[in-house]
């Protein structure tokens, strides 16, 4: 094949449709093909790894901002190095059954994230401090549900965080090239428009942005 056709062409076998990374996996809801949103879907309820007594929690809505998350204090699933992550309203999110087995992993963090006491499943992750930008939102992992149609990832976030929890660098351009295989832009943070909505809050904390 010539340079031509490495440039432009579009042979059946070297298409940029053809995926090269399959072999790279991110995230189990994820590697297989992206489960399509459900227009209609207005949430279910999710379930901790226990085989007896679980916990369950209910999220009575559709989530927003799925994406897959490379930082070290998400909840992954066995031998997933990214983990998913969405956000709802907190409103939304009551524990149904065994809360009693719910403990908040660091009660330090600004995000604290109830997990159960026995799987080490976190089943919601909640904000107290009304002055942050996320106040308001509970962070959900929604492969924990049984139903289908929840809000499909959108982006990759805090991808060379990954590192940090011992995934070799050199690995980094086929992870980032099976993210956007999958249609899962990479960023090392947020996507832009959470960190704009950050920003923004701040600005507005500051007095700079009215
Ligand atoms: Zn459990
Ligand atoms: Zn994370």
């Amino acid at each position: 094949m010539g340079l031509f056709d490495n440039l432009f062409g579009g042979g059946s076998d070297s298409g940029p449709s053809t995926p090269k990374y399959t072999h790279v996996k991110i995230h189990p809801q994820v590697d297989g093909g992206i489960p399509p949103t459900s227009p209609s879907f207005s949430g279910g309820t999710l379930t901790c790894k226990c085989s007896k007594d679980p916990v369950v929690v209910s999220v009575d809505a559709q989530t927003a901002h799925n994406h897959v998350c490379g930082c070290t204090k998400c909840w992954k699933p066995d031998g997933a190095i990214f983990s998913q992550i969405a956000v709802v309203s907190r409103d939304k999110v009551s524990v149904k059954e065994n809360g009693d087995k719910l403990e908040i992993v660091d009660p330090e963090a600004a995000i604290q994230r109830y997990a159960c006491k026995d799987c080490g499943t976190h089943m919601y992750g909640r904000i107290e401090n009304t002055n942050h930008p996320f106040h308001g939102l509970d962070f959900v992992h929604t492969e924990l549900s049984a139903q289908k149609g929840w809000a499909a990832p959108e982006f990759a976030a805090f991808v060379s965080s990954i590192i940090e929890s011992g995934v070799d660098p050199s690995k980094m351009d086929d992870i980032r090239g099976r993210l956007k295989e999958l249609g899962l832009e990479p960023y090392d943070c947020l996507s832009p428009p959470l960190m704009d909505a950050i920003a923004t809050h701040v600005a507005k904390q500051n007095g700079v942005l009215k």
